[in-house]
């Protein structure tokens, strides 16, 4: 059963768009929106971004502000510059009353309600805190661009107390990475890791002497198992990649739970770990109001090929919170920044149709490629199926993260950081590595 009253509550009133999160589904649906229904904003549409957020963090960067090669609040684009033709609500979204079609916001001043015809769910996910226990109190993600900023400090006071001791294995335990997750994110941060410490040598001169332990531990028999089967080479590259880094790799652990100075894993068994970073996919929430909704068993919205949430005409989704099918493939789409662009795009041209009451399109995206870095000059990249590595692949990444900025200004400060990053860079002579 479709339920679209929305559309025709009263033929004068205004139709009311809302979006909620904002991230790269809300930026592109709103997209999509204004390119096809500019001159009704504001007049007989009314679009409302809804998000806890006051920018947006561009994750694709998050290896890069973490390594230092650009400052992180150059991932950070300001909400104005995105949805200039959004009235914007910042709070947390707490419930949505699906009969009533109302949106909950808990914002600075009160619990408030926000009406809508149309809603499109673009919550996104979560850190994993919920399948790895202690992860909270123990160890450091990287969603939230507060965790990256504290990731950061944590890690240069930790090289501070490791300059300052003389007890070499308190010095030994300050040095010591653990890292859990080996997909993209994770090889990212491992290598990431590495050339934070590369930036710090000459602030730190203990790295000089003495070889901060990085370990990556993986869930399964091989890192970036997605690659496997069909771009082996990429696969391989990477792996040297890490060996060359010298991130240890320790696969077919799956961590469980987080303690001080320790890692348990789903056998029992305990590990020393040194100071935890978890990459180790995401968890999802179930907004108050919305259990009844279709879900996968990853708690994922069930959504059609117009990215419409199975059963519900009004209400649209994409990105890392939706289950799409994946065209013309098994499965449903990736949980990436590229498929929740895409996704967030198709969700917003099919949502105009509707109000324009044109018929809706199928999503039809069939995929680009995909990439990772292992600092400059060092990356994997593919594209259509064909393989890169190296600078090539480097510079597709960048020129592809580049395009996929949200603010043309902001894609031009962090272009100036790579460009001065590369007058900077000089190769690592300093830091010890065996
Ligand atoms: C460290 C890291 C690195 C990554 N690197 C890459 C990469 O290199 N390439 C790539 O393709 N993908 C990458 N990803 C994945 C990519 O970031 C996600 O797939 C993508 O952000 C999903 O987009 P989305 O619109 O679904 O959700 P998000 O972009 O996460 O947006 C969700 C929005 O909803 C808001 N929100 C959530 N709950 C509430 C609430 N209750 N109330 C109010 N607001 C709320 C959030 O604050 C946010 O604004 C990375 C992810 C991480 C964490």
């Amino acid at each position: 059963m479709q339920r679209t009253k929305n559309t025709t509550r009263h033929n004068s009133a205004p139709v009311r768009v809302v979006l909620l999160g904002s991230g790269y589904t809300s930026i592109h649906a709103y997209r999509s929106l204004v390119r096809r229904l500019r001159p009704r904003i504001g007049k007989d549409l009314h679009i409302t971004l809804i998000t806890r957020d006051t920018h947006h963090a561009f994750h694709g960067w998050t290896g890069d502000a973490l390594a230092g090669y650009i400052p992180v609040e150059h991932t950070l684009t300001p909400l104005e510059c995105i949805f200039p033709l959004a009235q914007r609500m910042q709070g947390m979204v707490e419930g949505v009353d699906l009969q009533h079609q109302q949106v909950q916001v808990k914002t600075e001043s009160g619990i408030q309600q926000v009406p809508y015809d149309h809603l499109v769910i673009g919550l996104g996910s979560s850190d994993p805190f919920d399948r790895i226990q202690g992860l909270a109190e123990h160890g450091f993600c990287l969603k939230s661009i507060h965790e990256l900023h504290r990731l950061r400090t944590h890690l240069i006071a930790r090289l501070q107390a490791a300059q300052n001791t003389q007890d070499t294995s308190e010095r030994e335990r300050l040095l010591h990475f653990t890292l859990i997750g080996g997909g993209y994110a994770g090889v990212e941060i491992a290598a990431a890791l590495r050339g934070f410490f590369e930036q710090q040598v000459t602030h730190h001169p203990i790295l000089q002497t003495c070889v901060p332990r990085i370990e990556l531990i993986h869930a399964h028999e091989e890192l970036l198992p997605e690659l496997l089967a069909r771009y082996p080479r990429l696969q391989r590259y990477a792996l040297q990649q890490l060996q060359d880094l010298h991130i240890q790799v320790i696969p077919g652990t799956r961590i469980q739970k987080v303690k001080a100075g320790c890692c348990v894993t789903s056998t029992g068994a305990t590990l020393p770990a040194g100071m935890v970073i978890a990459t180790a996919g995401i968890s999802l929430g179930v907004l108050k109001g919305t259990e009844m909704l279709p879900r996968d068993e990853r708690k994922r919205l069930r959504a059609n090929d117009h990215m419409q949430v199975q059963g519900h005409g009004n209400l649209w989704t994409a990105g890392d919170i939706a289950n799409i099918r994946r065209p013309f493939q098994q499965g449903p789409c990736p949980t990436n920044a590229l498929w929740a662009i895409m996704g967030g795009m198709h969700a917003g041209d099919n949502l105009a149709r509707a109000i324009q009451r044109k018929p809706l399109r199928p999503f039809w995206f069939p995929g680009l490629g995909q990439s990772a870095s292992f600092g400059p000059g060092r990356a994997i990249a593919e594209l259509c199926t064909l393989q890169f590595t190296g600078q090539v692949a480097f510079l597709m990444r960048l020129g592809f993260f580049l395009m996929f900025m949200p603010h043309l200004p902001y894609a031009c400060l962090v272009l100036k950081d790579w460009l001065r990053l590369r007058q900077r860079l000089k190769p690592s002579t300093t830091l010890k590595t065996a």
